[in-house]
């Protein structure tokens, strides 16, 4: 079981940069450039395209309304007179990207949420951080499930084979490969067993990760109306670190997503641009997620908080010098 970090100045500790060439550190970072490379040739040989991100645009993931959303700030600033935002993540140029260009790829984005100041020692958020996002057109949740447990079992067993004395340095030679495929749970069924705030008491009780599905949230997952469910999911990792990846099928009707617009109180002329494509037909369905990279990597780690997987941790309410 994670244990947790308790003070601020333990965080200030890990925030510093005194401590970057010490032999834990260093392990760390050998583990988390073994996941890097295991997941990045993983998708290359699957034939995903490898897309760079943007960091800035004038439309981002509004991440509302989603029940475990924290943010205090979101960031514009203006370029050339335009007001634009810094991104929360890649979601809706994904959504474009997989309708008028590459049909599968990945992207590695970095995402800057300005997290409450109280999160700082949940051990699971920082203030700027990386999702490995994936997109495949036409595909099913089922589809996107093997993607990530293929990515998670394969650089876990890499990491085992080739980090021996890495794990064992950080106290971890005793994770194990997780089963796969993952046991798959409904929203309501862990509701009923721990309650709305079912995210890290599940944690607590898996062995191996486990996938909930049908969670309410923002208007792009894809609500099937007619068995009143949600086509979405997030993947829960045992041990207390908790959710790692969300994702899910995605809408691709104009009236239906107008609606959902209208519903959740957003903006419409913020998503005019994709409102335009499905209204021509042209936004195709699809289905993707985004991988919490530090996360993952914090639980291969075992660390207490995902700040010490990065040399230049954003922990929410520290402002580093760097
Ligand atoms: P979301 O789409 O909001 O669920 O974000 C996708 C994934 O990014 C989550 O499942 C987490 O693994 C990771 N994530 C979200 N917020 C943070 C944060 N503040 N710090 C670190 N990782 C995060
Ligand atoms: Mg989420």
């Amino acid at each position: 079981m994670r244990a947790r970090l308790k003070s601020f100045m333990e965080l200030e500790r890990i925030a510093s940069i005194e401590g970057l060439g010490d032999e834990r550190k260093c392990a760390i970072f050998r583990v988390k450039t073994e996941i890097l490379k295991t997941m990045t040739s993983d998708l290359l040989e699957k034939g995903f395209y490898w897309i760079l991100p943007v960091m800035l645009s004038r439309a981002t993931d509004p991440l509302w309304p989603d029940p475990g959303a924290s943010i205090e700030k979101r960031p514009e600033l203006e370029v050339y007179g335009v007001r634009v935002k810094a991104m929360q993540s890649m979601i809706l140029h994904k959504r474009v990207l997989v309708s008028l260009g590459p049909e599968r790829f990945f992207i590695y984005s970095p995402n800057i949420r300005i997290e409450r100041r109280d999160r700082a020692l949940t051990g699971r958020h920082l203030y700027e951080f990386t999702q490995l996002e994936v997109e495949v057109a036409y595909a099913r949740m089922e589809d996107i499930f093997k993607i990530y447990e293929d990515l998670i079992a394969k650089s876990i067993r890499a990491v085992k084979e080739r980090l021996r004395d890495e794990l064992k340095l950080l106290g971890r030679d005793g994770i194990e490969v997780p089963e796969t495929p993952f046991k798959v749970f409904k929203r309501r069924e862990v509701e009923e067993r721990y309650g709305a705030d079912w995210e890290l008491k599940l944690s607590r009780d898996l062995r191996n990760p486990a996938w909930v599905t049908d969670i309410p949230r923002e208007f792009y997952d894809y609500e099937d109306e007619e068995a009143g469910e949600w086509r979405n999911f997030d993947l829960i990792l045992p041990e207390g670190y908790g959710e790692v990846i969300s994702g899910g099928e995605r809408e691709y009707e104009y009236e239906k997503m107008l609606r959902k617009i209208e519903r959740d109180g957003l903006r419409r002329e913020n998503y005019e641009f994709i409102l335009n494509l499905a209204k021509r037909g042209l936004l195709k369905p699809s289905a993707g997620a985004g991988l919490g990279v530090e996360r993952f990597i914090a639980y291969v780690c075992g660390v207490r908080h995902v700040a010490e997987v990065q040399p230049f941790p954003r922990i929410p309410g520290i402002v580093s010098e760097l």
